[in-house]
């Protein structure tokens, strides 16, 4: 496989047939009856880090928005498998779209919070931070009428030298966090964090719940199977055998994360270097495709129903 967009394409399609054909065996039924979660982050495709340095925050208002739609079609398919996922809304997007964080709420949904204005934590003062996690949180608790318990950061930005966050986060009443990625990425992560849903101890001495984005451990490597990019960069079939191995061999959930605009083929293109349009632009016309073959094939719920059952949070009231 190379770095060419083209050839990867290409390639892509082969392991897509091959995978089919692997599936063409695979009953309807979740293969373990192991609960992941299922998470959307919503935010617009002008949020984007990788596109960042290309589209100006200002611009933002007057670019068309197409979050309503695509998170409305999403919450279709979702209807359509009879799943419940957990939403992180975007501050930004909450305040100008309350109607369709009432709609995702209205149809069972947990709301989570995605900070306000998708910058990154790291990049942030600790006042910035608090301020900004604050104001998102009440929007979305004034929206929806219920209190926010889990929190992600813009772009996985909890990293070592951002860690404070998590006092942050406690202080502001969230008990959980999934910012944490296990992998090296040139914008996020902490290479030898804890995989595993767990209680992490804060820098300030407090205790706050994380489910760190999943890798799976296939073919001897550490891969990030856990949605996004990775969900359309990858062929299906890693991907599965991925989860699969969260799943089976460690007996335990993973969390898997989408955003809106991964199932919007027709948003406005955005002039960015190679790297990020190939980021951002691969295989956008196959995500919903192999969306529904990843909700045949597991279990699926919302990140607090999971956490309850691991035993990290009290039962839902
Ligand atoms: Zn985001």
């Amino acid at each position: 496989m190379t770095g060419n967009p083209g050839a990867f394409q290409n390639d892509t399609e082969i392991w897509d047939a091959a995978s089919s054909i692997a599936l063409s065996h695979v009953s309807g039924e979740p293969s373990v009856s192991i609960t992941n979660a299922l998470t959307v982050d919503v935010e617009d495709y002008f949020h984007v880090s990788a596109l960042a340095p290309s589209i100006h925050r200002d611009s933002w208002a007057s670019r068309e928005s197409r979050v309503v739609g695509s998170t409305q079609k999403l919450l279709a398919i979702f209807e359509q498998f009879e799943v419940r996922a957990t939403f992180f809304v975007l501050g930004w997007v909450a305040e100008r779209y309350p109607q369709l964080v009432k709609d995702i709420a209205a149809r069972g949904h947990e709301i989570a919070c995605h900070g306000h204005s998708h910058r990154l934590v790291y990049e942030q003062s600790h006042e910035e931070f608090h301020k900004e996690t604050l104001r998102a949180k009440k929007l979305l608790e004034d929206v929806t009428g219920s209190a926010v318990l889990g929190y992600r950061a813009a772009s996985y930005s909890i990293v070592r030298k951002s860690l404070w966050a998590l006092d942050v986060l406690v202080e502001l009443g969230f008990a959980y966090d999934s910012s944490i990625f296990p992998v090296r990425h040139d914008r996020y992560g902490i290479p030898d964090a804890e995989r595993a849903p767990h209680r992490l101890p804060t820098p300030g001495g407090k205790v706050i719940v994380e489910w760190p984005l999943s890798t799976a451990r296939v073919l001897g490597f550490k891969i990030p199977v856990s949605g996004g990019g990775y969900f359309r960069l990858l062929p299906y079939w890693l991907t599965r055998r991925g989860l699969n191995s969260i799943n089976r061999d460690e007996a335990r959930p993973f969390i898997f994360y989408l955003h809106p605009w991964e199932i919007d083929p027709e948003q406005p293109r955005v002039s960015a270097n190679l790297l990020s349009r190939f980021r951002h632009y691969t295989n956008l016309d196959k995500t919903e495709e192999r969306l529904q073959l990843l909700l045949r094939e597991f279990r699926f719920g919302t990140t607090r129903d999971g956490l309850a059952q691991l035993g990290l949070l009290s039962a839902i009231n």
